[in-house]
């Protein structure tokens, strides 16, 4: 505690002093662009990760980076959405997993949990898809590949969580809402994005696209569950990727449900 107390003299009389115009502005008010959803594990650290500033990012953190679908549970997931949507007019959404993800190797151990920590058991009932998905389509998965493939899926299920709550669903429809799911790898401090075209995680440099707004036909056709352009460079299948946890594994990491992505939406 005597460390998070002499932070708040320091943040004061550093940052703040240095940020003066940046904190007068946000006395006024909040414009954050990105609602960000990620797991309360301490090394994942939204800010930092993305290098952004106070008032850029609005966020939502708790075990596993779980979406519970809309009218499932009266936490406070489904307000902070709404609000960021309808409020404060968000536009773009990112679901953000991560390695060695503690939450995901609960899904593995759920009766010790439901003795143990039967709030957690609970809770990780939102991601009960991940679980039997990767149960049962990934048979061979064990270890430290099992937990990378739970990663994965979650952060597609939760997106698929997301798509139920009416303010997504409306957004998504008029063209004004983007939702992007990623992994942040802790080792090395690398984020891989949900590629849609693809089906497969990839560098994120790769997704920076044009605004679906710039498509009309969006208002009357559904949008794609993870909207994402095309790649301008298939790194991955070239090689110019080389990550470790994927290279031990010798596959791409593409999530069997994406292949019924296309009819969940
Ligand atoms: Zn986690």
């Amino acid at each position: 505690m005597k460390k998070l107390v002499r932070g708040l003299e320091e943040f004061k009389q550093k940052y703040v002093a240095e940020h003066q115009q940046l904190f007068e502005e946000l006395s006024h008010g909040q414009k954050p662009r990105v609602l960000f959803i990620s797991c309360s594990d301490s090394r994942v650290d939204p800010n930092l990760i993305t290098q952004t500033d106070v008032g850029e990012l609005f966020v939502i953190r708790n075990a596993g980076n779980i979406v519970p679908p809309y009218g499932a549970a009266n936490g406070g997931e489904g307000s902070t959405i709404e609000y960021a949507l309808q409020a404060l007019k968000i536009e773009q959404i990112v679901v953000c997993g991560h390695s060695h993800c503690g939450a995901m190797k609960g899904l593995l151990q759920l009766n010790k949990l439901q003795a143990d920590m039967p709030l957690v058991y609970d809770w990780l009932k939102h991601a009960e898809s991940t679980r039997r998905l990767v149960a049962e389509n990934y048979p061979h998965a064990q270890g430290e590949e099992q937990i990378e493939v739970l990663v994965a899926e979650n952060v597609l299920v939760q997106i698929d969580n997301l798509k139920t709550y009416p303010v997504v669903r409306s957004r998504i429809l008029q063209g004004k809402l983007q939702i992007y799911g990623w992994i942040y790898h802790i080792e090395t401090g690398e984020v891989l994005a949900y590629d849609e075209q693809t089906r497969t995680y990839v560098p994120p440099q790769s997704q920076i696209s044009a605004t679906p707004s710039s498509s009309g036909s969006r208002l009357s056709t559904h949008a794609p569950p993870v909207a994402c352009s095309i790649p301008s460079s298939r790194l991955w299948e070239s090689g110019q990727v080389n990550q470790p946890w994927l290279r031990s594994q010798q596959i791409k990491i593409q999530p069997i449900s994406a292949l019924s992505r296309s009819e969940l939406a």
